[in-house]
């Protein structure tokens, strides 16, 4: 019999900062940059005798983070210096905060946060060339959030949910890129279990998780290791450790045990001054200023169109087809036809763009004619589908399309009773079966019909004329 145990999580999550310049220098703070040791110079390359100038837009994105958090945002503030020596890190000490970090405190999807402090990237080396390693200092000194959660999730997926929206928060505040997979956001994954719910386990520190979804699956494959460990009597073998995740094999292996761990000898750096936040900055002020955050969106949608939560949130993670959407909903005004058309952006527009790179947003105005048109009856969801398909490439108008194409729905009785009586006389066999019962030989009958009308014909109407004539 399997005991329950329970899981618990806590996150340290990176993110570096969308500033014009780096932490503590003039250099270029660029993240794009492919050509290595361009973006140097003698501060952040720990030259003798050069001295650091803290970055002002850092700090204040940091607050802006804070603020988002509903965290306290500290009024006394200082840099220290966290001691290690590695090439990545020319000084031999990182500009870090210890003590008074600029944030503490706050909420986000229900886990607590301990606290967000700012400190400087370190160099990106290269090990892969054998028997000698490159470093390059393009990312040394950029301008690096840490944020660090209380050991408060209990579950893969909720570790998951709260590190995508705290993506989504970052970019709505403008402070961050956040993208996973360029190392702009990194998190680290501590995790433990146990058997009693009020007592916490041995933690395991999990690192080298490049996304999302590896975040989950390492917690699982934790999990997973610990409980099989606990369950077989080997609950010694769970040792304090930090663990790396191996993507291609899915799985979380040791790199080192927490008995080296380093001692950082932090210190106040003496070459910074300490700040008093409230004195620089208008706190009050920037709080109103605040962007609208996912949340207060998520709202928003919901009371003003009523549409369903997993459309919601298409337009909350992509924030450029979220304003376009309001746009067309502003236009349409009318619920149902906004809620066709969130049907015909989430499902059909989605969909295309993930098969095509050159589909773009068509413009409100050929958008909305289309949904007036589909929701009129003047052509069919089908026709629909299709003419979107070319506004994505090709921004035309919709009712040009559908004419040079024959989709305009012929509503006409007399037309379409000419149409199925053609039909009707050249499938005898089948209008046979539809007579001896089978109704499904119908369906056969409105295709013809629809193919012969070039899919101009009401498919309703058709039905209805054909049932008519085989009475
Ligand atoms: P360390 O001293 O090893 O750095 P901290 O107490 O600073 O540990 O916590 C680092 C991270 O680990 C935090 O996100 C915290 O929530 C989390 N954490 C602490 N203890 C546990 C635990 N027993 N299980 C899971 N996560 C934990
Ligand atoms: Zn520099
Ligand atoms: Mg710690």
């Amino acid at each position: 019999m399997s005991k329950q145990y329970y899981t618990t999580i806590g996150l340290e999550i990176h993110a570096e900062l969308k500033t014009n310049s780096k932490m503590f220098c003039g250099c270029i703070n660029n993240p794009d940059e492919e050509k290595p040791n361009v973006y140097i110079c003698p501060v952040c390359m720990a030259h003798p005798g050069s001295l650091p100038v803290i970055n002002k837009k850092a700090v204040e994105s940091v607050i802006k983070v804070g603020l988002a958090l509903d965290s306290n945002i500290a009024d006394f503030t200082e840099f220290d210096r966290k001691n290690y020596f590695y090439p990545d890190i020319p000084k031999a000490y990182q500009i870090s905060q210890y003590k008074f970090p600029i944030v503490s405190g706050g909420t986000l999807k229900g886990v607590d946060i301990t606290r967000v402090h700012l400190e400087e990237d370190t160099a990106t080396s290269k090990h892969d060339r054998g028997d000698y390693s490159l470093v390059d200092f393009n990312r040394a000194g950029v301008p690096l959030m840490e944020l660090v959660t209380e050991p408060v999730i209990h579950s893969a997926k909720q570790a998951g949910d709260f590190g995508r929206e705290l993506q989504v928060v970052l970019r709505y505040l403008g402070v961050s890129e956040a993208n996973m997979e360029k190392g702009q956001m990194r998190v680290e994954l501590n995790i433990s279990i146990s058997e009693d719910p009020n007592k916490f386990g041995t933690k395991v520190e999990v690192k080298n998780i490049n996304s999302f979804k590896a975040m989950e699956r390492a917690a699982e494959y934790e999990t997973k290791r610990m409980m099989d460990l606990l369950e077989s009597g080997k609950g010694s073998e769970i040792v304090q450790e930090t663990r790396g995740w191996d993507e291609n094999k899915q799985s979380t292996f040791s790199q080192r045990s927490k008995e080296n761990a380093n001692d950082y000898r932090y210190f106040p750096d003496p070459d910074l001054p300490k700040l008093f936040l409230s004195k620089i900055f208008d706190i009050n002020k920037m709080k109103s200023e605040l962007p609208e955050l996912p949340e207060s969106k998520r709202n928003r949608y919901r009371n003003d169109y009523g549409i369903k939560d997993e459309d919601i949130e298409s337009y909350i993670v992509d924030q450029d087809l979220g304003v376009w959407f309001e746009k067309v909903a502003n236009k349409l005004k009318d619920k149902d036809k906004v809620k066709t058309a969130s049907n015909y952006i989430t499902s059909d527009y989605l969909g295309l763009k993930k098969i095509n790179m050159e589909v773009r947003l068509p413009s409100v105005e050929n958008f909305t004619k289309l949904i007036n048109m589909v929701t009129s009856d003047k052509i069919s969801s089908r026709g629909a589908k299709d003419i979107l398909a070319i506004i994505v490439v090709n921004d035309e108008s919709p009712e040009k399309i559908a004419e040079e194409k024959g989709l305009i729905q012929n509503h006409d009785e007399g037309d379409l009773k000419e149409i199925v009586q053609k039909i009707i006389d050249a499938n005898p066999a089948v209008v046979a079966t539809y007579k001896g019962g089978k109704e499904n030989a119908l369906m056969s009958l409105v295709g013809q019909v629809m193919k012969e009308s070039k899919g101009s014909a009401n498919p309703s109407l058709v039905q209805k004329i054909l049932k008519d004539l085989l009475k």
